[in-house]
């Protein structure tokens, strides 16, 4: 029996990995799911595939810390196999597409056959986004009906998948809960503290206010679309300073997530934001069939636009790899080490960003921007296909 594992070397390429503090030139030598070795002139073992990693950026796998990859059974669900190939992201947090009603189907079709790594938080609904969440011509938001939060519903998807759940997800938005969200934020509560797991709240336009939302979120919850432009639900309050409500959640703990979405995220707000200190703790996509063709298009572009807004990319690379990770409670990922995950995106530094697109049509220009030219999961160069099918959908007014 053959147990000689797959070797890969990438050779000579300017590793950056932030949780290390790895900034330099170096070979990267992966022995299939594990990496071997960090190091100038590595070896190269009999029968190993190499790549030319000159000019080039070699990263952690990225981990997305706000995507929809319950692609069939959402509507707004993306295909990860087809586009983590393209973006460099091998972890992709699924932030809520699922309720107890319909992880059965995400995890079984969609996570475990997939060829990267799909984490879920599961929704406070029941019957999670389905296809009416985001369906502009019938627009029933997942919570609309307070009696599809079921607590009873969410221990049994403990008891069943307690393991692969990574959190709860509550849309504290009107477009998801009505008139209900400040009576589910308790029952959001609860459930995270009943499942044991961090509980995940997307602020948007109330109700809930922000200010109702913060209190409900502990040291290790994750607060989701922190530069949206929203009424009531903006981190700012209408003079432009920081909230109360939200530099007491950043004291305690609470993680900050980008979360960029359709219409969460604006350069005005980050811009006046980050100047008060609230700086993200994850840089996020959201990305889903109504903003993978624009503004958010992936991961890497997302990248660029905190970039140009000055922070450096040593520090907007912690917060797509190791920060992430560790939110979700997987720090083995993120992360480039011998004897970790061999989980790896190669990129091209490339001058200049082009118009960088915010959620109010609002653009900014970047020094740089990435390319990703080669992404490796579980030591497994991981490549795109076409199958037929648009990942994004457009409707008419
Ligand atoms: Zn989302």
């Amino acid at each position: 029996m053959d147990t000689e594992p797959q070797w890969l070397l990438i050779r000579g390429g300017r590793i950056i990995d932030p949780a290390s503090g790895i900034d330099r030139s170096a070979d990267l030598l992966l022995a299939g799911e594990k990496v071997a070795a960090i190091g100038e002139n590595l070896d190269v073992p009999p029968g190993a595939r190499i790549i030319d990693a000159s000019d080039t950026l070699v990263v952690p796998g990225l981990v997305d810390m706000h995507t929809h990859a319950y692609w069939g059974g959402t509507l707004l669900g993306v295909n990860a196999d087809k586009l983590g190939p393209k973006s460099g992201v091998t972890t992709w947090v699924d932030c809520g597409s699922s309720g107890a009603a319909t992880i059965e189907g995400f995890i079984h079709h969609v996570i475990r056959p997939s060829r990267l790594r799909i984490i879920p938080l599961v929704n406070l609904s029941y019957i999670g986004l389905t296809h009416a969440a985001g369906n502009l011509s019938m627009d029933v938001g997942e919570l609309h009906d307070w009696r599809f939060a079921d607590l009873r519903e969410l221990m049994r998807v403990r008891e069943q998948f307690g393991g692969e759940v990574a959190g709860l997800k509550l849309r504290a938005s009107n477009n998801a809960c009505g008139q209900n969200g400040p009576m589910l934020l308790p029952l959001a509560r609860e459930a995270a503290d009943l499942m044991g797991v961090p509980l995940m709240i997307h602020v948007g336009a109330a109700p809930p206010t922000i200010d109702e939302v913060m209190p409900f979120l502990r040291q290790g919850d994750i607060l989701t679309h922190i530069y949206n432009p929203a009424q009531g639900g903006c981190v700012l309050d209408s003079v432009g300073r920081l909230r109360a409500s939200v530099r007491d959640g950043m004291e305690r703990g609470v993680r900050m997530d980008v979360g960029h979405g359709g219409s969460s995220f604006s350069f005005r707000i980050a811009e006046r934001a980050m100047d008060q200190g609230l700086l993200p703790d994850a840089i996020s996509t959201d990305l889903h069939a109504h903003n993978i063709d624009g503004p958010v298009l992936d991961l890497p572009s997302v990248m660029a636009k905190f970039l140009a807004l000055g922070m450096d990319l040593r520090d907007v690379l912690e917060r797509v790899t190791c920060r992430p990770a560790s939110i979700v409670g997987r720090p083995e990922l993120g992360r480039l080490e011998p004897g970790g995950v061999s989980d790896v995106a190669l990129f091209r530094l490339m001058d200049g960003s082009g118009p960088l697109v915010d959620s109010e049509a609002h653009t900014r220009v970047g020094p740089f921007s990435l390319q990703n030219i080669l992404t490796i999961c579980r030591g497994q160069i991981v490549e795109t296909f076409d199958d037929g099918r648009s990942e994004g959908r457009h409707y008419q007014a």
